[in-house]
């Protein structure tokens, strides 16, 4: 069912506290809302028994909790995944994470990407809107509800679907919520991670707003003829530029930056790229994250043989490069970042009257085999934000 209502979630507490007192209510009770969605995990109005029950009605009139509808994956690792059908119809993706005592979030900040890095699901089509407010943390919440109500969320990662600093006023405020330890979750700043395609106006007001987030540059390239060829956007922004605004970012932050590397195969995996990816990082306080590429269908990318990863990593490492290279998690579930949506909105039309908005796990991965046999596909991979979200990439 789609939800016309207005997202709760949208609102400020000091918004709500103004709706409330031009209705007549103690504003108090604004701080009383928030933290039964927050705390206590409240979903709908009715569940806030500490207000009164005409207050609750009012509520319910006006706005709702939730506003999208989901489908839900779980990989045999405890990855657990959630395709989000939101209130407009746009599709966007959010991952929970287990990894030891961690309970990591990756989430969208947009629906599609108009960044366009060739080898990546998520812009295929373009961008079609910024995540609003509520929407960003409606997905913290959602995932929440994943664990146990004696565990919490501990780390944050902007990795999902989205450019989140093409969208960054709302962004930062789901973080401020996200931090907030008594009206939110209460996650350090410090366990935060942003990842950007790198834009530098955008990396100089994120390093002016106060909060040391971690930010994570997706590079993919050492030279600006490679990187324009994979990232198109770096046509007008260049690589310098990204670099200089990342010790900007470190040094108002003291913030360690990371640098993003996709390794494809027989593209920007050769020893010619190592070397000039560390004259690009000699000297500076980062970290080179590479990643072998998980393989988009649709598209010509290959992961590189384990050989050329060994040689790449070597070349790094013998340099005094600090270098972490990424094992693939969740390997079980489809993939994301973009791809599952693909695969979801492939298999409407494939399975057109077929399908529901609230399909269970079970349901939606027997479909989407199905839809895959169809298609005469494999079975996807591994995804996209999986590997990126391991205990040694963020934040302790
Ligand atoms: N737009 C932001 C954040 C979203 S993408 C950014 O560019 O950083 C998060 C990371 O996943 C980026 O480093 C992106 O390049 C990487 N990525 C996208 N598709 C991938 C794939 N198929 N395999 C491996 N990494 C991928």
């Amino acid at each position: 069912m789609i939800n016309n209502r207005i997202s709760i979630l949208d609102r400020t507490p000091s918004q709500l506290a103004d709706w409330l007192a031009s209705r007549n209510h103690p504003t108090y009770q604004a701080k009383q809302i928030f933290e039964w969605i927050f705390l206590k995990r409240a979903v709908a109005f009715e569940e806030m028994t500490n207000l009164p029950k005409a207050l609750r009605d009012e509520l319910d009139i006006h706005f709702s909790v939730f506003t999208a509808t989901t489908d839900h994956q779980q990989s045999s690792d405890g990855t657990e995944k959630l395709l989000v059908k939101l209130a407009d119809g746009g599709r966007i993706e959010c991952v929970l994470l287990r990894d030891g005592p961690r309970r990591s979030v990756c989430l969208s900040s947009q629906v599609g990407c108009a960044m366009g890095c060739v080898f990546c699901a998520s812009g295929m089509d373009g961008v079609e809107r910024n995540l609003t407010r509520g929407e960003i943390l409606e997905q913290m919440l959602r995932l929440q509800k994943l664990i146990p109500a004696t565990e919490r969320l501990s780390h944050i990662v902007m990795m999902g679907m989205g450019e989140p600093l093409a969208n960054l006023s709302n962004v930062l405020e789901a973080l401020e919520v996200a931090r907030d330890p008594s009206l939110g979750l209460g996650i350090s700043p410090r366990r935060i991670t942003i990842s950007t395609v790198g834009l530098p106006p955008a990396i100089r007001k994120l390093a002016e707003a106060n909060a040391p987030y971690h930010l994570a540059i997706s590079l993919h390239a050492p030279n600006d003829t490679l990187r324009t060829k994979l990232v198109p956007v770096n046509k007008s922004i260049r690589i310098a530029p990204i670099m200089e605004a990342s010790e900007y970012y470190f040094d108002k932050t003291g913030r360690r930056l990371t640098f993003e590397y996709v390794l494809l195969k027989d593209i920007n995996d050769n020893q010619e790229c190592a070397r000039e990816l560390i004259r690009l990082l000699r000297g500076r306080i980062s970290m080179l994250n590479v990643i072998p590429y998980n393989p988009v269908p649709g598209l010509p990318y290959e992961t590189p043989r384990p050989e050329a990863i060994y040689d790449f990593r070597k070349t790094l490492v013998d340099a005094g490069i600090n270098v972490m290279f990424r094992q693939r998690k969740g390997d079980s579930i489809q993939a994301a970042c973009g791809q599952l949506r693909r695969l979801r909105e492939r298999q409407t039309i494939v399975l057109e009257g077929q399908t529901s908005d609230d399909l269970s796990g079970q349901e939606t991965l027997s479909t989407l085999e199905t839809t895959n046999a169809l298609a005469r596909e494999p079975t996807l991979n591994s995804r996209t934000v999986l590997p990126q979200i391991q205990e040694s990439q963020i934040g302790s």
